[in-house]
C-alpha cells in the first residue's frame, strides 16, 4: 500500500494544524475539511484512505457525516471527540466509525490509532486474495466453516455464543465494537440485560482465550464502550 491519504475534518484551526503537522512530519499525505459539508464532498471526490472526524462541526453533526459516507463507502473513520461528547462517541461507533480518540489526545496516540487502522486496511486487501475461511492472529486460529478455534494448536472448548463472539471480534480485528453493536449481532437486539450477559460471556471467553485474563493479549476492553480484537504482533 502506498502512503495513505488522510482527510482531516476539524473546524478548530489549532487542532487541525496539530494533526496536519503531525501527519506531514510522518510523511503521510493529507487533505483538510473545516465543515461536514466539505467533508462529505471531499470524501467522495478524493476517496481518502482514512478520515479523522471531529464530531462537533459548525454545520452538521459528525455522526451525520459518518452516515452519509457509510451510504457509499467503507473507508475507515476515526472519530475525534471531546469528553463531553461521550454519548455521541458511542452513537458514532454504532453509525460505523472504526475507532475514536478523545480530546485532548497526544500525537503518539493519534499516530498509533492511524497505524492500527492502516494495518487493518492492508490486511483486508491481502485477505480478499487469501483463503478467508480461516483466521490467524498470533497463536489463535479460527476455522469458520468447521466452527472451531485453536490456541497453540489446541482446540478451545467454546460454547456457541462464545464462538460467535470470538468470530465477530476476529472479523473486525483492530476495530472497536460497541456493546450495542455486539449484542445486536449476537442476539439480534440490545437490551440492558443483554449487555450484562455480554460481560459474563466475555469473562468466560477470556478465561479460555487469554493466558492472563487480567492483562489480555487478544481482546481489549474499552470501558463503557465495548471491545476490540487486537492484531497480535
Ligand atoms: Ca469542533
Amino acid at each position: 500500500m502506498n502512503k495513505p491519504v488522510i482527510l482531516i475534518v476539524e473546524d478548530d484551526v489549532p487542532v487541525r494544524n496539530l494533526i496536519s503537522t503531525t501527519l506531514k512530519t510522518h510523511d503521510y499525505k493529507y487533505l483538510t475539511a473545516p465543515s461536514g459539508t466539505d467533508a462529505v464532498m471531499m470524501a467522495s471526490s478524493h476517496n481518502p484512505d482514512v478520515v479523522f472526524l471531529d464530531l462537533g462541526l459548525p454545520d452538521m453533526d459528525g455522526v451525520e457525516v459518518i452516515r452519509q459516507i457509510r451510504s457509499w463507502s467503507n473507508m475507515p473513520i476515526i472519530v475525534i471527540s471531546a469528553r463531553s461528547e461521550d454519548d455521541d462517541k458511542i452513537t458514532a461507533l454504532d453509525a460505523g466509525a472504526d475507532d475514536y480518540l478523545t480530546k485532548p489526545f497526544s500525537v503518539e496516540e493519534l499516530l498509533a490509532r492511524l497505524r492500527v487502522t492502516v494495518r487493518r486496511l492492508s490486511m483486508q486487501n491481502t485477505d480478499s486474495n487469501a483463503d478467508s475461511s480461516t483466521y490467524t492472529n498470533g497463536n489463535l486460529k479460527i476455522d469458520y466453516p468447521a466452527g472451531c478455534a485453536f490456541l497453540n494448536n489446541k482446540e478451545l472448548k467454546l460454547t456457541p455464543i462464545e464462538f460467535k463472539l470470538l468470530c465477530l471480534l476476529a472479523k473486525n480485528t483492530g476495530k472497536v465494537l460497541t456493546h450495542t453493536y455486539i449484542t445486536q449481532h449476537i442476539w439480534g437486539r440490545s437490551w440492558d440485560n443483554d449487555i450484562a450477559s455480554l460481560r459474563v460471556f466475555m469473562v468466560s471467553l477470556r478465561k479460555k482465550l487469554e493466558s492472563d485474563p487480567h492483562s489480555p493479549e487478544f481482546i481489549q476492553t474499552h470501558v463503557g464502550i465495548g471491545y476490540r480484537m487486537i492484531k497480535v504482533e
